[in-house]
This record gives C-alpha cells, structure tokens and sequence, in this order.
C-alpha cells in the first residue's frame, strides 16, 4: 500500500501543550497520494451499494468528497450546530471536557440509504459514533467507517464496537 504515514506531519503542542497535532494536508498537497488516498479508501468500500458518504466538518469534506465520487455516491455534510440553513437533525456527543453536537440536513438521508461514514481522523471515535448514530436514527443502513489516520492508543474501537458490532472501521493508517 501507499506510504500514507510519510505524508502525515506531526506538530508538537498543537493547538495546546502536550498535544501532538497530526497535519494531514502534506497528503492532500500531493497529487499521488491523494489519488492514492481516495483509490484506498474506495476500493475497499466498493460493492457494498453505497448511496451516501457522510462526513463531518471540515476535513471530513476533503476525505469524503472525492471518495464518494469514486463510488458513485452523493456526499453529506455533518456540520457544527448552526451552519446548516435548511432544517436539521442534530446528534449531542461528549468531549474530554464538555459536549460538542452535529447537524445534518433532515432530507439530505432516507431509509433507502446505505451509507460511509469518512472523517481525516479517528481518535477517542466520539465524532463518527455520533454521526454513525445520526445516519441510523434517520432510517439509513450504515455499513462502514473510514478513515486515514486512527489514534488505536485512544481505543475508538471500543467506543463503536457496542453499537457497531456489525460495523467495520477501515483506517489506512493506524498509530498504536
Ligand atoms: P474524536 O471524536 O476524538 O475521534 O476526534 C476526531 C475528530 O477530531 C476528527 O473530526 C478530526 O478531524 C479531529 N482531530 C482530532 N485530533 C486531530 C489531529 O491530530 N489532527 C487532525 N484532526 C484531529
């Protein structure tokens, strides 16, 4: 597989001390491997009828968007409350210190959904188990999670196997 890690910057105490921020856009600034990026994440999720990739604000955007061109499927923002201008269904979730919640537009997924989920990064899994929980509350069938980077020391798997037994995370990168 492509050598995604090396296109994958970390940045010491950002944006706080003692965080190590990881700066995804060296990929996204490279024509290979964001092709590569997008061919993986496709390829994977390929033939399982998928309608709708959802992906959370911002940079799951830029995962999400080409991705679902790949597969022949439309793309949905989830955004932060107050961003969408149409009527919303909203999903609450918890943060190291407080909650945080997400939006989708009410009509943008129906019951004759299947739907990816795709965000940059997947730490303590709070953000896609949010959005996985919207997607199936508005009728839709959820098949899979995807991301690029996933930060196993955080355990998101164990935060979406309960609900999500069924429901694979795919990472091509994974840091232990
Ligand atoms: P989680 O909800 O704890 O899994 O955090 C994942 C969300 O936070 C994703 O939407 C990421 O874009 C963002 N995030 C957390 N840490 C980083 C990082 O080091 N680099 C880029 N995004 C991050």
């Amino acid at each position: 597989m492509y050598d995604f890690e090396s296109q994958i910057v970390d940045i010491p105490d950002y944006p706080e001390p003692g965080v190590i921020f990881k700066d995804i856009t060296p990929l996204f600034g490279n024509p290979e491997a964001l092709k590569a990026m997008t061919d993986a994440l496709a390829e994977h999720f390929a033939g399982m009828g998928i309608t709708k990739v959802v992906g959370p604000e911002a940079r799951g955007f830029m995962v999400g968007v080409p991705v679902a061109v790949a597969l022949g499927a439309g793309f949905v923002p989830a955004r932060k409350p107050g961003k969408l201008p149409r009527e919303t269904v909203s999903q609450s979730y918890e943060l190291e210190y407080g909650t945080d919640s997400i939006e989708i537009h009410a009509d943008a997924i129906s019951s004759k959904d299947t739907v990816l989920i795709l965000d940059d990064l997947v730490a303590t899994g709070g953000t896609v188990e949010a959005t996985g929980k919207l997607v199936r509350d508005m009728g839709a069938k959820l098949v899979g999670y995807g991301c690029i980077l996933e930060l196993a020391f955080l355990n998101p798997r164990e935060k979406l196997t309960p609900s999500d037994d069924d429901v694979e995370l795919f990472s091509l990168v994974t840091v232990d």
